[in-house]
């Protein structure tokens, strides 16, 4: 069926998803976060690519009625698994807009709204951020992809220190490019790394503990003992504990040695929002590339990312420049094209739901916010050492919380067995969500707490559940 003969359709199949809007949003509550007895429906999803099409409002009919019972309701408070944002209200109308208006946004020439709304939202974000307003920035899919973006303009850097483009002529007859960090480095900027043709195992991790905070002497020595420029990586939220390296003397280090300075805030750059916490980030105004993320603590849908760059003229360097007549730019200052400052060609109006949750909530709002999740972290972590089954691994910085189920008389690898099956039951409950990991040598949980809907009552749950089910499993 050609879609042309549904066209007066288009508004009506809009409406079936509003329509749904309202039963799925209230029920988020109390509903459990996943429902693993209804995936069985997702065998709906199959069967052969139809050969006439089912029709556009009997097709969205069935991806509604499936994806409201078998999708993961991570848009609701019960939701701690990884560092994953819910949707604040105007971000997410802001994201059906999106949809709506189906922009293309990397080129003024395509949309000057698109570009309009993106600049303005850069541009608040770093006042949010007190970042200087001359850093350049972009949008991206991801944090992930802001690591890609700043570690692609220190590339360039680095390229050219070393007389090479690296846009223009690559990586080829170069020494590889020193990349340091503490252990609290996160896997994207490995993945950043590899795809970027550095290789993700160059980095050279400087660590003082097992839980990998930094040793700065060490990192200093290294620093002195390499030939040419270098990049530092600073963490600001490591994913395990929430904690930050000590960007203030990362800062000093790359200063001292003609170094670049990244600092990967996926979540942790949020503590600039309150000044209860904006210690915590001191330091990062003066790094060179800066990412983070804006589906975690921002609250915008997915994907939403931001990269800043303190020279615009990297990002410019790194991802512009291609020569192809079609896209040739209006550029100017006014006139900025975003594909020219990231990695993306063709990309949608991701500006949209951070523009409308920054107009809509404002620095008050996300500073409240900030500060009611970190008081939230710090309930979940008093409830853990006053119950005697559970134990604190790590300070609480800021909303993660890191502890693991410990019953009396259980020990070493039998303890490490029984957290490994407690979060595999987690899972199954579905009740609350949260995920273990490895902090130390030991099986832990480290819920996250990034969304605004999140209040006591799924705190004091989520102790309830972990203490229940840690029960039943040891008992
Ligand atoms: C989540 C996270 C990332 C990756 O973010 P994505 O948005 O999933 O790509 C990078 N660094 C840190 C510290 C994170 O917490």
């Amino acid at each position: 069926m050609d879609p042309l003969n549904e066209s007066e359709l288009s508004a009506d199949a809009l409406d079936l998803v509003a329509r749904a809007a309202p039963g799925y949003l209230d029920a988020l509550p109390d509903r459990p976060v996943s429902d693993p007895a209804s995936w069985h429906r997702l065998a709906e999803l199959g069967g052969p690519l139809p050969e006439d099409g089912e029709g556009t409002l009997a097709t969205v009919g069935r991806l509604i009625d499936v994806g409201t019972a078998t999708a993961t309701h991570s848009l609701g408070p019960r939701f701690f698994h990884y560092v994953t944002g819910g949707a604040t209200p105007a971000a997410q109308a802001g994201d059906w807009l999106t949809s709506l208006l189906d922009q293309v946004s990397g080129l003024w020439a395509a949309s000057a709204f698109a570009t309009e709304a993106e600049t303005v939202a850069l541009r608040w974000l770093k006042e949010l951020f007190h970042l200087p307003e001359s850093h350049g920035a972009v949008l991206t899919p991801s944090a992930t992809f802001a690591n890609l973006t700043g570690l692609a303009c220190a590339r360039q850097w680095w390229g050219e220190r070393h007389g090479v483009d690296i846009a223009a002529e690559g990586l080829a007859g170069l020494p590889r490019m020193p990349v340091l960090a503490s252990g609290y480095v996160h896997v994207s900027t490995r993945k950043a790394l590899q795809i970027l043709g550095c290789g993700r195992d160059t980095v050279q991790v400087h660590a003082r503990d097992d839980a990998g905070r930094i040793d700065l002497a060490a990192m200093d020595r290294a620093l002195s003992r390499t030939q040419g420029p270098a990049v530092i990586v600073g963490t600001a939220g490591e994913v395990d504990t929430g904690d930050f390296d000590p960007l203030a003397d990362l800062a000093d280090l790359a200063e001292a040695h003609g170094a670049w300075l990244h600092v990967d805030g996926a979540f942790g750059l949020f503590a600039a929002v309150t000044p209860r916490l904006a210690h915590l980030v001191d330091g990062v105004e003066r790094a060179d590339s800066v990412a983070s993320d804006g589906h975690k603590w921002l609250n915008v849908p997915y994907e939403s990312g931001f990269a800043f760059v303190r020279e615009r003229e990297w990002m410019r360097k790194a991802f512009g420049a291609w020569n192809a007549a079609y896209l040739r730019s209006g550029d100017g200052e006014e006139r900025i094209d975003y594909n020219n400052l990231g990695p993306e060609s063709s990309r949608r109006a991701r500006a949209l739901p951070v523009w409308a949750t920054l107009r809509a909530y404002g620095r008050q709002g996300y500073r409240d916010m900030v500060e009611r999740h970190h008081d939230l972290a710090l309930r979940l972590g008093d409830l853990v050492q006053r119950a005697p089954d559970l134990e604190l691994l790590a300070p609480v910085r800021l909303c993660v919380v890191c502890f693991r189920y410990r019953p009396p008389g259980v020990d070493g690898a039998e303890l490490d067995a029984l957290n490994q099956r407690l979060g595999a039951e987690l899972l199954a409950d579905g009740r609350v969500l949260a995920g273990t990991t490895v902090h130390r040598g030991m099986t832990a949980l480290r819920p996250a707490i990034v969304n605004w809907r999140t209040g006591e009552r799924e705190i004091d749950l989520l102790v309830e559940v972990v203490r229940t089910i840690g029960a039943r499993l040891s008992g």
